[in-house]
């Protein structure tokens, strides 16, 4: 389109040329032919530049047009831009979140991991303490070997198995004021056991001396055994000598004479366990000497007055 406008323009222009060499060289005779040739050069010269406005418009509105096509791309490239990066940042947001909530489980579990190395490094510490301790430790001291050999399998346990129907007797406790006699032995003599006491829970108290050598001979005893003696009475005061006397006639000590009044006898329970001829009884009587402590002849199954369950201190 361009080119052919270039064409029209030569073209017009070659005939106002021709036009000026005309009006140089015509004759008079020919003006009128002239004035119309210029009449239709003027009207060809009104429609170029009316073509010539027309295009210019035309292209005007092009390149308008190319300019609004460009801003709208333009715009649109923007606003994808500012998507594009609204969408970056929001990424990177997120994973900067992520990151940050990674490192602190990651944080956290280093700690539970550290916490746990120094739970378990405390532990074997501990346990190499405890390790070394007991090798350095002096060895236990041995239990006293028993007087005589640990009795057979065999031997029953203790049970109660008394036959006694009579009214109950119980060990008296020492009186403060006492005047030091059968029966009424002052309580700053008497030792009280920590191990014995009958089958009501009544506690046992004997002299301060015959306590102490009743408890090494327990002990022996129990190293043979396994258990403690079954105590039933120990110490006896005067008025309950009288009320045993008046129960059980003779074969109560005449009170003011028994030898539990003096605080240095006891009684077993009296169950079959320690009966004449058993193997407690026996162990007893063989080894009770040793700690001061007898089976009295009259006590024995020969005696006059058998009592297994008696025995007296002697020390
Ligand atoms: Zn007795």
């Amino acid at each position: 389109m361009t080119r052919t406008w270039r064409l029209r323009l030569l073209a017009t222009l070659g005939s106002l040329a021709l036009v000026g060499t005309l009006a140089c060289t015509t004759a008079p005779a020919r003006v009128p032919e002239i004035a119309a040739q210029q009449a239709e050069t003027r009207a060809h010269d009104a429609r170029l530049r009316a073509e010539q406005a027309a295009l210019q418009a035309e292209t005007a509105d092009r390149v308008a047009a190319r300019e609004a096509a460009q801003t709208a791309v333009a715009a649109q490239l923007s606003d994808q831009l500012a998507a594009d990066r609204a969408a970056a940042e929001q990424a990177a947001a997120e994973q900067a979140a992520a990151e940050q909530a990674a490192a602190e489980q990651a944080a956290a579990e280093q700690a539970a991991a550290e916490q746990a190395a120094a739970e378990q490094a405390a532990a074997e510490q501990a346990a190499k303490q405890a390790a070394a301790a007991q090798a350095t430790a002096r060895p236990a001291r041995p239990a006293p070997a028993p007087v005589t050999a640990a009795p057979a399998p065999s031997v029953p346990a203790c049970v109660n198995d008394s036959t006694y129907a009579g009214p109950p007797f119980y060990t008296s406790a020492p009186d403060a004021e006492g005047d030091g006699s059968n029966g009424r032995l002052p309580a700053s003599a008497m030792t009280r056991l920590t191990w014995g006491h009958d089958t009501a829970g009544t506690p046992q108290y004997l002299a301060t001396r015959a306590a102490g050598a009743l408890d090494r001979l327990n002990a022996s005893y129990r190293a043979a055994f396994g258990t403690d003696l079954d105590l039933d009475l120990t110490y006896r005061s005067f008025d309950e000598q009288v009320r045993m006397r008046e129960a059980l006639g003779s074969v109560a000590a005449v009170p003011g004479t028994s030898s539990h009044g003096t605080g240095r006898a006891f009684d077993l329970q009296e169950w079959s366990c320690y009966g004449f001829g058993s193997a407690r009884y026996q162990w007893l009587v063989e080894n009770g000497p040793a700690f001061g402590w007898v089976a009295p002849g009259w006590a024995r199954q020969n005696g006059s007055n058998p009592e297994y369950w008696h025995f007296e201190y002697t020390g």
